[in-house]
This record gives C-alpha cells, structure tokens and sequence, in this order.
C-alpha cells in the first residue's frame, strides 16, 4: 500500500503547484520543525528595482549611473539587473568593462573606460579600503525599509550609492503565519544587510534573522539547527543557496528561481509561493498517516 499512497500524495501535491521528486521528500516532509529561508526571491519577489542614486559633489547621477551599470552588465546578481535595466530605461548608453571581478556575497569590479570602478557592500568597501566618510542617515532609512544600499568607488573614491528595493510576495506573510500555526521555526539567512534583513524579518514575524551570511556559510548554519536535534527545510532561488538546499533534510526550490536551485532541491513550489510549504508539510502528514 506504501508506493501507492506516495503516489497519492505526490500527485496532489502536482496539482497544488508543489513538485515532489521522492517518496523520501514526501516523508521527511511531516517531521520537519524548522524552515530556513533565503530573503531575495523567495521571500520577496527577487525582482530588485532601483528607487534612488546618491551621489558624492563631485560626480552626476548619470555619470555613476553610467560607470555603475557598465560595470553591472558584467554581473548576473539581480541586483545587477536592476541598475543596468534602470541605466537602459533612461537611455544611458554603456561602455564596456575589462578586468571584470566578482566577489561573491559582497560586489564586482572592473575597468570602465579607463577608470577603475567597484560596487557592494559596506563589506566590500572596507576591503579595498575605500573610505566612505559619514554616511548619510538617509542609510538608516533607507534601510529601516528593508531596501538594499550598495556603495559605488570610482578610482579608489567613494562616488555615490545605489539604493534598490524588492518588495515581499504577497503570499509570504500569510505562509509565515500558517507555518508558525503547523508548529514550524521560520529562520532567515541573507547577505544583506543587518539592518535591511531586520526590517523585513520583523515585518514577518521571522523567529531568527541571520543577516550579512556568506553563500558558504548557510550550509554551515543548517548543520549547526541539525545538530540541535532540528529537522530542517531550507527554501531558496539562487545559485548559492544550492550547497544549503543539498545540506538540509529537505530543499524546497522556488519554480521561478535558478535551475541549479531545483536540481539540488526535492521539492519545486511551481510558483515560488512558500504556502506550497504548509500543503506539504499537512500532504505529508495525511499520506504517512495513512501507511501506518
Ligand atoms: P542574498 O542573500 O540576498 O542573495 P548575496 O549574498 O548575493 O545576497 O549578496 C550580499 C550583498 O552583497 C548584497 O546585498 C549586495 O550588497 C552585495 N552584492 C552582491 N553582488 C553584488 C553585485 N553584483 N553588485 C553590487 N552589490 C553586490
Ligand atoms: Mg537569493
């Protein structure tokens, strides 16, 4: 009777849009008491647009714009997307980049017309030792939005920031609040920003935020909730969350995320709305309840 109430579930769950690769998937499923999530494109919508430039005295928008986007188009991280699409619709025309460099989680590099020009994180910015003087309390705001502030140097110079903002999917408050109903830990790991990540976490209802992570390191957290006896779930999108997604019991890949987030994951939400975590988690309690 086993395969057959598997298949069962396995096939409801198709037809809620949550794709369930394994009958191990599927039992796992029910004994799951934490879930760990990725903030970009599984919580929000992981379509970044860039809602203000800031720029030093010494520099124009669309000259930053400009050195910014040029450099970006070299990138695949969406926040790259969303200021070379910003740079395209104001019809700010691109130079190419040679010397292209990416340090993952913290921003890239490269040579624009001449001109060395970085883009990132604080992080990154104190890495190559770019002063960025006071910040404005703009910052502050900006990120108590939950809106991303990435630093643009331009020959070894701070030259202005870039501020982007992706809003939360309107299906996600409504799945935090079921899971924390099924009894379920929600946890969020992102590179962003401590103050960013809290301003959406809080907003949520998240039970524990981790903020400023590194790709390598979100595996490392899901060993560390295993090895405090949690079964874990972990739901994410991009090409770095796929060493997370591998690690924990279960890996939950959004449908509208990368390829190699599904290839690593057992289960795929089609739509990348999280309330396919609550069907399956209720799914996988009716079939096994079912067995025994
Ligand atoms: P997430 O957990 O949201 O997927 P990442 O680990 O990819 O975040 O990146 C963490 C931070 O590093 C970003 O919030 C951003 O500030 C910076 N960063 C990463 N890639 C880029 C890039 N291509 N351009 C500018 N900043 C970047
Ligand atoms: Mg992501």
């Amino acid at each position: 009777a086993t395969p057959v109430s598997i298949m069962v579930g396995t096939g409801l769950g198709a037809q809620y849009g949550v794709l369930i690769k394994n009958a191990e998937a599927l039992e796992m499923m029910e004994k799951v008491n934490l879930l760990v999530v990725d903030k970009t494109g599984t919580l929000t919508e992981g379509k970044p647009k860039l809602v203000a430039v800031e720029v030093e005295s010494s520099y124009q928008r669309k000259e930053v714009l400009h050195f910014a986007a040029s450099l970006e188009r070299a990138s695949e991280h969406p926040l790259a997307e969303a200021i070379v699409d910003s740079a395209e619709q104001e019809a700010i025309k691109l130079s190419p980049v040679s010397d292209f460099s990416s340090v993952t989680g913290k921003g890239v590099s490269g040579n624009v017309n001449g001109q060395t020009v970085a883009i990132g994180n604080q992080k990154f910015m104190e890495s190559i030792n770019i002063e960025l003087g006071h910040l404005s309390k703009a910052i502050l705001d900006y990120r108590s939005q939950g809106q991303t502030v990435m630093f643009v140097a331009i020959d070894e110079v701070f030259a202005g920031m870039l501020i982007v903002a992706d809003p939360i999917k309107n299906t996600t408050q409504e799945a935090i609040n079921s899971l924390h109903a099924e009894g379920i830990k929600v946890v969020m790991l992102t590179g962003d920003n401590q103050d960013t990540a809290n301003a959406v976490g809080r907003k949520l209802n998240i039970d524990q935020i981790e903020a400023e992570v590194l790709p390598e390191d979100k595996a490392n957290w899901i060993k560390r909730f295993q090895d405090e006896g949690y079964v874990v779930a972990m739901a994410g999108d991009g090409v770095n969350d796929a060493p997370a997604l591998a690690q924990a019991q279960v890996g939950i890949a959004m449908g509208t995320g990368t390829d190699v987030a599904m290839e690593s994951a057992t289960i795929t939400l089609v739509k990348g709305d999280l309330n396919g975590i609550v069907r399956a988690h209720k799914l996988s309690r009716a079939t096994m309840k079912n067995i025994r």
